[in-house]
């Protein structure tokens, strides 16, 4: 009889980890750009507003939250409009799923009233973002980053 002992985690942590495609590397990478770009677009100074209830938060507690949920960004015309992407208290953006009607009208507040038909136009045209796209994108965000840096 054979006592050896069978580690049941060995396959587990033997498993090698799935490489990331260019395409999710590159979405990846605009995520953290934009992220940066909003943090300093909606800094208004120790404490910010934010988009959907309108209460003052210490600034570095917000969220960059979207209005229409990130997985529209890629696989709509949406992804490079940066009025989709605000800062946002972490009730507003957790429990309360976006606070959409508060979004709506911080929107309609912050960019004017045709912001949300807007939006919702973007939202409905669908997009295939080729690699060359999502780069082109990219370097957007690189560069409103640069110019509010
Ligand atoms: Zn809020």
């Amino acid at each position: 009889m054979n006592n050896t002992c069978v580690d049941l985690n060995k396959n587990k942590m033997a498993k090698p980890k799935k490489k990331k495609s260019k395409r999710q590397k590159l979405i990846k990478e605009i995520d953290d750009t934009r992220r940066d770009y909003i943090r300093k677009r909606d800094n208004d100074g120790d404490y910010t507003k934010c988009i959907s209830c309108g209460a003052y938060c210490i600034t570095t507690s917000l969220q960059v939250g979207h209005y229409y949920s990130r997985s529209h960004d890629f696989t709509t015309t949406l992804g490079s409009d940066e009025r989709n992407v605000n800062l946002q208290c972490s009730p507003c953006n957790g429990v309360k799923h976006g606070n959409p009607r508060g979004y709506a009208l911080g929107i309609i507040r912050k960019y004017g009233n045709r912001a949300i038909e807007e939006l919702g136009d973007k939202k409905n045209q669908q997009k295939y973002w080729k690699i060359k796209d999502l780069e082109e994108n990219l370097e957007m965000w690189k560069t409103l980053l640069d110019k509010i840096s």
